[in-house]
């Protein structure tokens, strides 16, 4: 299981940097056709490890310099880059997030958004893909996009310096009788 976190103190300039690198390469191997839409698109969604709508989007561009777009424009921009895998979508907020590490597209994604900073961070496990590959296919249920949000508060949020303690604040709630 890996936790992919990311501190505050992290070099997010690298992060952006390896994530368009790699969005470039991909397209490169595959043929997928990466414009200049969908570029800024993925750069504007790196802006921050934070979901960001279709609109903010727009603001984004238009603040960068670039023409307004239009939603559509982005709508599909949007679509092609969750299909690649680069961008993941937030069902919770109507939102996007950049995929900051590389994995296959069909893999099971579970994400954990931090109720208190909107942070995403990805939690990848095979144990919980197959678990739910199986489950799913014992009620003839064909799984496409596996992705899983989870709701809580990360670990600076929640001011932990060692994320074990966290089992230890789980208090089970009475049971109402
Ligand atoms: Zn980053
Ligand atoms: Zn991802
Ligand atoms: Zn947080």
């Amino acid at each position: 299981m890996a936790v992919h976190n990311h501190p505050p103190d992290h070099d997010h300039a690298h992060c952006r940097t390896t994530a368009l690198a790699r969005a470039e390469e991909r397209c490169l191997e595959s043929g997928a056709r990466l414009t200049a839409i969908r570029r800024r698109v993925l750069d504007v969604v790196l802006d921050k490890h934070q979901p960001v709508g279709a609109y903010d989007i727009i603001e984004r561009l238009v603040e960068k310099g670039h023409e307004r777009a239009a939603p559509v424009t982005i709508y599909r921009a949007l679509e092609f880059l969750v299909q690649q895998g680069f961008v993941h979508r937030v069902e919770s907020r109507n939102a996007y997030v950049a995929c900051t590490h590389s994995h296959a597209t069909d893999e099971t994604v579970v994400l954990l958004v931090c109720e208190t900073c909107d942070e995403v961070s990805e939690l990848s496990t095979s144990a919980i893909a197959e678990t739910i590959a199986a489950a799913a296919g014992r009620v003839g249920f064909l799984v496409r996009q596996p992705v899983i949000e989870i709701v809580g508060r990360c670990k600076r949020c929640n001011g932990l310096r060692n994320p074990a303690q966290a089992f230890n604040q789980i208090k089970p709630k009475p049971l109402a009788v």
